[in-house]
């Protein structure tokens, strides 16, 4: 078999030892890798690169379109760019699949049965690191859903479960909320789910599937959510297994990949042997099944499974009575490596085949956009003012129109106070003013503009704007509530 090029980074704090535990375990497993190996973290961020990954670590990132992570320190203070968030938009890495899974009662949980694959969006969100502040009190991140992004993972999480033999995806959103943005992401997942016919779907409101998550985790099978969301909730998932150490994560683009432990570099733990290599270890085998070596990826899983069932743990899973010897990364290697062959007793052995791929062959569109009308029908201007009373401010916007374009509602971070507002409404500097046409007519981009420098003449401070739309004749707004 001929060698597959990777790229691979060791890392800061515990991450060179863990690699280095990592790779032993592949070279003896028999991996054909042909490793790169690159820079890139603290040390690379400290030289003044703000990504923290050097040009060349780019282009061999490019050339191997694999890429094996350890852990990074991301330095403190402002001014460094998060390195995940650049590569994984970089190299449109649109899917993270982090499994969580119990090795009761080989190690110590609550949760025996667990057995959860979260796949978090890995691109958009609140993440997208749109913010700004606009006035003296308001700060804003914006958060971003689109129709593209969202049916690429949840696309993803229904292969990934027919892929994996998995009987059920989840969703889970805040759409009695987010009624446009998550629920658009909930839209998407209905569409999806129907050309899956063989796979169970449902929805959860996100704070009450997460409790479910956390009390029953085993009603659960793969759970795909927005970024935020995932990006909660699968540290608890992986830290109600036993440990945050044992958890692997991949990070999966149409064309890249990027492997890695959900942890972070652990500073308190680096130098002194004691750190969990198996995170990084179970991204490695995601990686194998993803470079067409299932066998290696089988051969090295199993041995793993082996190595925890004979009570071979590192100090994070170690316990009295489950536990059998007590080793250091180095040494939690070596047991691996001489297990490599043997099936586990109790636990169930793992099988991959070349269908087991993580990697999509295409992800274009099928859920085509049936929008055949987009109207502008208003627009909602928000202004830095006061302090001062919501009807002062009604009272001064309603002397500025443009032909019937008027104000017809104030809000407040949301809460209507202008018109028939109550007085105990708290009040910030940030105010958003909402001009439709009174007839309910269309309007024009120039009537907007004419409106914005009628309302800047007449003393206000406008700090942004939003166009407000129809689409076939439905709110591309969310509606005004108090
Ligand atoms: P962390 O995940 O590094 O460690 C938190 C704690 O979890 C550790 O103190 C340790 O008790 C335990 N732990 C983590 N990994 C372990 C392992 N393999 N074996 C045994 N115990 C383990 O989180 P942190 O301390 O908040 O972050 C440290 C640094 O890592 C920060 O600079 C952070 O920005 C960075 N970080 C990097 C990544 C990444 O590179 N993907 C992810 C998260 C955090």
């Amino acid at each position: 078999m001929s060698k597959t090029p990777i790229s691979v980074a060791y890392g800061d704090g515990i991450g060179p030892e863990i690699m280095k535990a990592t790779l032993a375990i592949l070279e003896a497993a028999g991996a054909q890798l042909e490793i790169e190996e690159i820079q890139i973290g603290e040390k690379v961020y400290q030289s003044g690169v703000d990504t923290g990954i050097h040009p060349g670590a780019w282009e061999s990132l490019q050339r191997t379109k694999v890429f094996l992570k350890a852990p990074i320190t991301t330095p403190q203070g402002g001014g460094y760019k998060s390195l995940n968030v650049t590569a994984r938009k970089a190299f449109n890495l649109y899917a993270n699949v982090r499994p969580a899974i119990s090795y009761s009662p080989f190690v110590e949980t609550k949760h025996p049965k667990m057995d959860v694959v979260i796949v978090r969006e890995n691109e958009e969100d609140l993440y997208a690191g749109i913010e700004h502040r606009q006035t003296k009190q308001v700060y804003q991140c914006l958060k971003l859903i689109t129709q593209p992004g969202s049916e690429r993972v949840i696309r993803y999480a229904f292969e990934y479960a027919k892929r994996h033999g998995r009987k059920r995806v989840t969703c889970f959103v805040k759409d009695n909320i987010m009624k446009l943005t998550d629920g658009l992401f909930h839209h998407v997942f209905d569409e999806v789910a129907k050309e899956y016919p063989e796979i169970e779907h449902d929805a959860w409101i996100v704070d009450i599937g997460a409790a479910r998550l956390a009390t029953t985790p085993e009603a659960f099978d793969v759970i795909v959510m927005p970024n935020l969301y995932g990006d909660v909730l699968s540290d608890v998932t992986a830290q109600m297994s036993g440990s945050v150490g044992l958890a692997p994560s991949a990070n999966m683009g149409d064309h890249y990949a990027m492997f890695e432990a959900i942890h972070g570099s652990a500073p308190v733990l680096a130098g002194q042997n004691v750190a969990n290599p198996s995170g990084l270890l179970l991204a490695a085998v995601m990686m194998l099944v993803h470079i067409g070596q299932p066998d290696v990826a089988t051969k090295v899983h199993n041995a793993w499974l082996t190595t925890l069932e004979e009570g071979v743990h590192t100090e994070d899973v170690y316990r009295e009575g489950a536990s059998r010897v007590r080793v250091g990364t180095s040494q939690f290697a070596e047991a691996v490596i001489e297990r490599l062959g043997k099936l586990p007793s109790h636990l169930k052995p793992v099988t991959y085949t070349a269908t087991s791929n993580e990697r999509m062959s295409h992800t274009e569109s099928k859920i085509a956009s049936k929008v055949e009308v987009k109207q502008l029908v208003g627009t909602d201007l928000f202004l830095d003012w006061g302090p001062g009373l919501p009807d002062h401010l009604g009272e001064a916007l309603r002397k500025v129109s443009v032909d019937d374009l008027r104000l017809e509602v104030i809000t407040n971070r949301g809460i209507k106070v202008w018109p028939n507002g109550l007085p105990e409404t708290f009040c910030t500097d940030h105010w958003r003013c909402r001009f439709r046409s009174a007839s309910e007519s269309t309007v024009t981009p120039t009537q907007v503009v004419e409106l914005q420098r009628r309302v800047l003449e007449a003393g206000f401070d406008i700090i942004k704007s939003e166009n407000l739309y129809t689409f076939d004749g439905v709110p591309g707004f969310s509606a005004v509530h108090g």
